[in-house]
C-alpha cells in the first residue's frame, strides 16, 4: 500500500503541484517587473500633467504679448487703452514698457498701481536670438528673474525688430491669479501639485495644506518661473505605497493559492489512503469471513460423509455428530444472518419494529438464549436489574443482535481460566443503559477509537489475532443504536476487562 501512494503522489506531485509551483515562481518572478512597468506609466502620467500647467502657462504670456502687438504708437490713447485692459484682467502685471532697440531709448512706460525704476536692459546676444525667431515669423517671450521680479519681454512684430516690449511681473500673484484656477482644476480631489523654490526648498503654493505629503513627488522645472519647480503627487499614496500595497496584495494571494494547492494535496492524499485502506480491510473481512465459514462447512461436510457411510457404530456417537451439525449450521447461519443484516443496514434497507420494552423482563430472556453457548465456553454469566422497570422503544430482534454481539465478544476475547461476564441495568436521568462487562483481554486506547468503524479489526495481540471475526459486530451494534435513537460506547483496559454501554433513550 505504501508504495501505490508513493506512486500516487508522485504522479499528483507531478501532473498539479509542478505545474502550480511553475506559475507561481513565475508568478513571483514577473510582479517586481509588472510593478516597475506600472510605476513607469504612472510617472510619465504625472510628467504630463506638470507640462500642461507648463503649457498653459505658456498659453498665459503669449495672450499678453498678443493683446500687446498692436501697430500703433505705444505713447498713444489707444496704446493706454490696451495696457489698461491688460493691467485690468492680469493684476500680475505691474509694469509695460515700451523701448526703441535703435538707439536704444525708452519710449513709453505704464504701471499698474506704485511707479518703480525700470532700468534693467537686455543683453545684445539675448535680442539677436529674439530677432532670429522673429525671422523665422515666431514671437518668443524671453523671462528672467530679478529681484523678486519677473521680467518678460518680447519683440512685437509689427515693429519688425525694432522695438522692444518688457513686462514686469509679481511671481505670487502670477501664481495666484494667473495659475492657480487651472492648477486647481487640474488637481481636482485626486493630486496634490505644488510650486516651491527650487534653491531654497520653500514652498510657494500648493492645492493642499498637507506639506508633509511634499517629500515624494514628481518635479519640472517652470518655463515662466525660472528657479521654481512644480511638483505633484497622488493625494491618498505615493506611486512606491501603491506598488508595494499592489505587490503585497499580490504575493498575500499567490500564497493563498500556493496553500490551497499544498491543502488539496494533503486531503486529496489522506483520501487515497482512506479508501487504500478500506479496500485493504475489506480483503481482510473477505479473507476472514470464508476462513470463518470453511471451518463449520468442514465440520458438517466430514460429520454428515461418516453418518451417511454408517460408519458410527453406537447411538450416542451418532447423537453427538448430529449435534455438531446443529450446532455448526446454526453457527454458519449466524455468519450470514451477520452479513446480511450488516448489508441491509448499510444500504438503509433495515426495518425497524418499535415496540415497548421492558428492559428488565427482555434482558434475562436474551441472555437465556446465548446460555448454551455461555456454558460450552465456560463463562459465568451474571444478570443484575436494581430497578423496577426499564421501559425503552425497541425492535426486539435488533435489541437481541445487539446484546447477542456483545456477549459473544465479551466470550471471544476473553483468555481467562475464570471468564465472567455481567449484564446490568442502569436508569440514568434521561437514558436507560444496557453494560455488558468482561474480564477478558481489554482493548487499547488507541483501538478503542476504532472499533466501532466497519470492518475493524484489532490486528494486536495473540488471542485478538487468532479469533475469528468479520469486524461488523460493533458497526452493526453502532448503526442500530443510533437508529434507536441512542449510542454504544466502551471504557475498557487492555489486560483488564471491557465494559460496553448500549444507551437508550429513556420511554417514559
Ligand atoms: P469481530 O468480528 O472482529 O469481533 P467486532 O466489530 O465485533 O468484530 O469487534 C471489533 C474488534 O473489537 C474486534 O476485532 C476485537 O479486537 C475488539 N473487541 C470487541 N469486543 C471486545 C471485547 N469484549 N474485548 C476485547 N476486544 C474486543
Amino acid at each position: 500500500m505504501v508504495r501505490t501512494l508513493a506512486k500516487i503522489s508522485l504522479v499528483l506531485l507531478i501532473i498539479v503541484s509542478l505545474p502550480m509551483g511553475f506559475y507561481l515562481v513565475r508568478e513571483f518572478s514577473t510582479l517586481s517587473k509588472n510593478e516597475e512597468m506600472v510605476e513607469r506609466v504612472f510617472s510619465t502620467q504625472l510628467e504630463s500633467i506638470l507640462y500642461s500647467i507648463n503649457q498653459y502657462s505658456e498659453n498665459v504670456v503669449q495672450q499678453w504679448s498678443q493683446s500687446l502687438d498692436h501697430p500703433v504708437d505705444p505713447e498713444g490713447e489707444i496704446m493706454q487703452d490696451l495696457v489698461d485692459n491688460l493691467f485690468q484682467k492680469n493684476t500680475a502685471i505691474r509694469a509695460v514698457r515700451f523701448s526703441n532697440l535703435d538707439p536704444p531709448e525708452e519710449q513709453a512706460v505704464y504701471f499698474s498701481d506704485s511707479v518703480f525704476t525700470m532700468d534693467n536692459w537686455p543683453g545684445q546676444s539675448q535680442l539677436d536670438v529674439l530677432r532670429g525667431y522673429l525671422e523665422s515669423n515666431y514671437q518668443r517671450m524671453n523671462v528672467e528673474l530679478l529681484n523678486d521680479k519677473l521680467l518678460l519681454y518680447f519683440l512685437p512684430k509689427n515693429r519688425n525688430g525694432e522695438q522692444l516690449c518688457q513686462l514686469v511681473v509679481d511671481p505670487q500673484a502670477f501664481i495666484q491669479q494667473n495659475l492657480s484656477p487651472m492648477i486647481q482644476q487640474v488637481a481636482h480631489d485626486i493630486f496634490y501639485i505644488s510650486i516651491a523654490d527650487s534653491l531654497s526648498g520653500q514652498v510657494l503654493f500648493t492645492t493642499d495644506d498637507d506639506s508633509g505629503l511634499s517629500q515624494t513627488m514628481e518635479h519640472a522645472d517652470m518655463w515662466y518661473l525660472p528657479d521654481h519647480q512644480l511638483g505633484i503627487r497622488l493625494k491618498s499614496k505615493t506611486l512606491v505605497e501603491l506598488a508595494t500595497e499592489r505587490t503585497q496584495r499580490d504575493n498575500y494571494m499567490l500564497m493563498g493559492v500556493g496553500l490551497l494547492v499544498v491543502l488539496g494535496f494533503i486531503f486529496v492524499i489522506i483520501n487515497i489512503r482512506k479508501e487504500m485502506k478500506l479496500a485493504e480491510i475489506k480483503s481482510e473481512f473477505v479473507a476472514n469471513v470464508s476462513h470463518e465459514i470453511r471451518t463449520p462447512l468442514a465440520l458438517i461436510s466430514m460429520y454428515s460423509e461418516t453418518l451417511l457411510l454408517k460408519r458410527v457404530k453406537t447411538e450416542a456417537k451418532q447423537m453427538e455428530y448430529l449435534s455438531t451439525i446443529h450446532e455448526e449450521s446454526a453457527r454458519l447461519t449466524g455468519i450470514v444472518n451477520r452479513i446480511l443484516n450488516f448489508s441491509r443496514i448499510e444500504r438503509n434497507r433495515t426495518k425497524y419494529h418499535f415496540d415497548r420494552i421492558d428492559l428488565k423482563q427482555a434482558l434475562p430472556e436474551i441472555v437465556a438464549d446465548c446460555n448454551a453457548h455461555l456454558s460450552a465456553a465456560k463463562v459465568a454469566c451474571c444478570f443484575d436489574a436494581h430497578v423496577e422497570d426499564a421501559w425503552i422503544q425497541a425492535d426486539w430482534e435488533s435489541l437481541k443482535t445487539m446484546v447477542g454481539n456483545l456477549l459473544d465478544n465479551a466470550m471471544k476475547y476473553s483468555d481467562k481460566a475464570e471468564k465472567q461476564i455481567n449484564v446490568r441495568i442502569l436508569k440514568k436521568p434521561n437514558e436507560v443503559w444496557v453494560e455488558v462487562e468482561d474480564n477478558g483481554i481489554g482493548i487499547s486506547a488507541k483501538n478503542q477509537k476504532y472499533i466501532f468503524d466497519q470492518f475493524y479489526r484489532v490486528t494486536e495481540g495473540d488471542l485478538a489475532h487468532r479469533a475469528k471475526g468479520s469486524g461488523l459486530g460493533l458497526n452493526l451494534v453502532k448503526r442500530i443504536m443510533k437508529a434507536h435513537g441512542g449510542a454504544v460506547s466502551v471504557r475498557s483496559k487492555l489486560g483488564e476487562g471491557s465494559t460496553f454501554s448500549l444507551k437508550f433513550p429513556l420511554k417514559k
